[in-house]
């Protein structure tokens, strides 16, 4: 399980999980299982209530986990609602 905010430069100690978010990925293990093929596993992250709404986990390129900021959604502006 985690224990810090996923945030590199955050790093803040996880105390509550209601803070936050917590984001869980199926990933392949470096290990290989009997049968041959590469075992899996869950990781969990969590982004403290600071980080979630600014920053989302995300799985990359080569089965690897990114942190990165979030794309700001800006509602479009209606100008109809300006022009009363
Ligand atoms: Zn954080």
């Amino acid at each position: 399980m985690v224990n810090n905010c996923a945030n590199p430069k955050c790093n803040k100690p996880l105390h509550y999980l209601r803070d936050g978010r917590v984001f869980v990925f199926d990933v392949a293990s470096a290990r290989v299982g009997a049968d041959g093929k590469r075992m899996r596993h869950l990781e969990h992250f969590w982004l403290c209530g600071d980080c979630a709404p600014l920053m989302t986990v995300e799985r990359g390129a080569e089965n690897g986990i990114v942190i990165r900021a979030k794309q700001v959604q800006r509602p479009p502006v209606r100008p109809a609602a300006l022009a009363s």
